[in-house]
């Protein structure tokens, strides 16, 4: 008989949060792959259970996936693990689970945190609706067409980032979203867990003096509705180029523009720029 993939959330940071269906699983299953064996090796020794461990990583999961499937195949049960938090959620795990519902292999899951939920939970910003964008690219153009699509997103978004990334990518959302609310929730869990609700002109402020520690989510409040422009595109175009005789870059005066009149940024400054070829 086929054997059963287990997904199994680890703490984001407070072994308290294992829960006693966790152990029991990992205790229970043949083997077990992990995204870094020494971390998984670690919580094991905490839990008392000895497991023969694979490595299943970003770099190896297609070779160590079909080595996986192969087990599941001929019977045995393995239980999917990462660092920290729910696995194949910005983290290892979304491939292996396409391959064994391909192959008709059963997954289930042993429920634990989510640093993204966690963080929703706990921003005061709307959660009815949300959308999750993980890490941004760091390549430059990757990480501008991702911010740009999301300029007039209305759903409440969150974000993963690394501490020393930070500063950047608050600078990079205030100047793609314009002034919004943001909570940052830091080291959830943990001694220092620390939930920061601001606004993104603030937090760049903030930031900027105060080197981040730590591991972060951003909650960043959705677009607001717009009301429909008061003018046509052509005397949107009139406002920007106003701006632009007073002095400003294209940028600046379409960001102005686009205050005064409705019409998005991007569009005035494509606008604009169409105008003056
Ligand atoms: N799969 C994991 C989950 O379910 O939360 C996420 C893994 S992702 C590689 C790691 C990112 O999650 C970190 O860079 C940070 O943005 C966020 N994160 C993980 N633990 C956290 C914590 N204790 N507090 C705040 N953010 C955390």
């Amino acid at each position: 008989m086929t054997g059963t993939l287990y997904l199994a959330a680890t703490p984001i940071g407070n072994l308290g949060d294992i829960s006693p269906r966790f152990s029991e699983t990992l205790s229970a299953v043949d083997f077990i792959a992990a995204e870094d064996t020494r971390v998984t090796l670690r919580l094991l020794n905490h839990l008392n259970i000895k497991k023969p461990l694979v490595s299943y990583y970003e770099h190896n999961r297609a070779a160590s996936g079909e080595k996986i499937l192969e087990r599941l195949l001929a019977g045995e049960s393995c239980a999917l693990v990462t660092d920290a938090g729910m696995p194949a959620i910005s983290d290892p795990g979304e491939d292996m689970v396409a391959l064994c519902a391909k192959n008709g292999v059963p997954v289930t899951v042993i429920p634990g945190p989510c640093a993204a939920v966690c963080a929703l939970a706990l921003s005061g910003l709307p959660t009815g609706r949300f959308t999750f964008e993980g890490f941004l690219s760091t390549a430059p153009k990757a990480r501008r067409e991702h911010l740009s699509q999301l300029e007039n997103e209305k759903r409440t978004m969150i974000f993963y980032e690394a501490p020393h990334k930070l500063q950047k990518t608050l600078k990079d959302m205030l100047d793609a979203f314009g002034d919004r609310k943001i909570t940052l929730c830091r080291e959830l869990t943990k001694m220092h867990e620390e939930v920061v609700r601001t606004t993104l002109s603030q937090a760049v402020e903030r930031y900027g003096s105060e080197a981040p520690r730590g591991e972060f989510v951003l909650i960043i409040q959705g677009a607001e509705e717009k009301s429909e422009p008061a003018c046509d595109i052509e005397d949107a175009v009139k406002v920007v180029n106003r701006y632009r005789d007073g002095g400003l870059s294209l940028k600046d005066a379409a960001k102005r523009a686009s205050e005064e009149t409705g019409f998005s940024k991007k569009a005035l400054y494509d606008a604009a720029l169409k105008q003056g070829e």
